[in-house]
């Protein structure tokens, strides 16, 4: 039997993820401290904190994935939560 793919997001990483209020999940250990994240940012929402990139303003984040699209390491990641409805 083929086994399961390891999973995108461990309970550490979702911990603090706010559904009314999503930011990206920054893997810390793939970070390399370059930056590029911070100055892409439209919304200055993050920053760096001990070379790695930190959310530092929640609230500020408009979700659009700026910081996703050009992380060189693939450190960024936005989960989205799919709600299933009637119509
Ligand atoms: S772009 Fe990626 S590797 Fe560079 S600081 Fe941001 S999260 Fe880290
Ligand atoms: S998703 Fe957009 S607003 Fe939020 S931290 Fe990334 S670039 Fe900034």
């Amino acid at each position: 039997m083929a086994s399961l793919p390891p999973p995108l997001y461990n309970d550490a990483m979702m911990k603090d993820f706010d559904h009314t209020n999503p930011t990206p999940i920054i893997d810390v250990e793939l970070c390399n401290g370059c930056g590029l994240c911070v100055t892409a940012c439209p919304h200055n929402a993050l920053g760096m904190v001990d070379d790695k990139a930190v959310v530092v303003h929640p609230q500020a984040c408009e979700y659009d994935g700026c910081c996703e699209l050009i992380c060189p390491m693939q450190a960024i990641d936005r989960p989205f939560l799919i709600i299933l409805g009637e119509t």
